[in-house]
């Protein structure tokens, strides 16, 4: 019956069988790991609320769904910062309620969930925002909601998006305030660009990385296999669920594994080169290990 097709079309459909079976493999082989998030979330101690902060409405979908999925399995309370409504384009006010709508779909308390409401947070490329005004934000939700922890993006965050790299700065500059003493800081390690869009097989390699380095990995990880769960989480963002960015829930790394680390770990990634924010910041988180914050400006 084959030889009724082409050459190559034959050979493109076996391709494309085995690449499914490798993927689906890879996928099988990680769900054989558990997430080891209670490391970094203080061992056994008892932590029942999570803050995670984020730049836009869709960085929790994008970015965070393993942690955030970890997180509801062990029933904590999460809880969304989101320091700007994305209004890049005039829909803000979209975006707003997609970001509603992804916590209904994560299993996040709408009550759970806030956008900044700052003209000083302005979502953009080339919007510069002050730590200082980031941390006024972070500060109103941690009186708020009182959370153990508190997550955000690393110095690089992620996709080296200004904003997220700000959004970073303001959470480590808020964190120093004594009256946050007690809460832990971790940190998403931003992977480096040839393992970021691998999919299950690039996240089970780092896996296997992250686990070979042994004493010498930072932090923790977060898994999960559930793609159905990135790609609806993304639907409800719809006004910016383009083609382009269908391919990255499936292609994303960070839609299957999170690496979680704290500041002192540090988190650059060594074969790329950070902008000069991320090494302000880098020192940032330095000198918190230290417990020298006097030094920072
Ligand atoms: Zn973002």
């Amino acid at each position: 019956m084959l030889e009724h097709f082409p050459a190559p079309l034959v050979y493109f459909g076996i391709f494309l069988i085995v690449a499914a079976a490798f993927v689906l493999l890879c996928v099988l082989l990680l769900s054989a790991f558990q997430s080891n998030l209670e490391g970094s979330l203080g061992g056994n101690a008892k932590f029942t609320s999570v803050l995670i902060v984020t730049s836009h409405p869709d960085d929790e979908a994008m970015f965070f769904i393993p942690t955030i999925d970890y997180l509801r399995e062990k029933e904590v309370d999460v809880c969304i910062l989101c320091l700007s409504s994305g209004d890049a384009d005039g829909i803000g006010h979209i975006r707003r309620k997609e970001l509603q709508a992804s916590a209904d779909v994560l299993g996040i308390r709408r009550c759970n969930v806030r956008v900044a409401d700052s003209a000083l947070l302005e979502d953009g490329f080339h919007q510069e925002w002050n730590k200082e005004d980031v941390t006024v934000e972070v500060t109103r939700s941690i009186l708020e909601w009182a959370p153990d922890v508190v997550i955000t993006f690393d110095e690089y965050g992620v996709s080296g998006h200004p904003n997220h790299q700000a959004t970073h700065r303001g959470v480590v500059h808020a964190m120093r305030s004594k009256s946050h003493h007690g809460i832990q800081l971790l940190l998403l390690v931003s992977l480096p660009l040839h393992i970021k869009f691998g999919g299950p097989p690039l996240a089970l390699v780092t896996l296997l990385f992250w686990m070979a380095s042994g004493s010498g990995s930072p932090g923790s990880i977060a898994i999960q296999t559930n793609i159905g769960l990135c790609w609806r989480a993304m639907g409800a963002h719809w006004s910016q669920f383009v083609w382009f960015r269908r391919l990255f829930v499936l292609a994303s790394t960070y839609s299957f594994i999170n690496v979680l680390a704290e500041p002192m770990h540090g988190t650059t990634i060594p074969d790329r080169q950070p902008s000069g924010g991320a090494r302000d910041s880098l020192s940032d988180d330095t000198r918190i290990a230290n417990g020298t914050e006097s030094d920072v400006n």
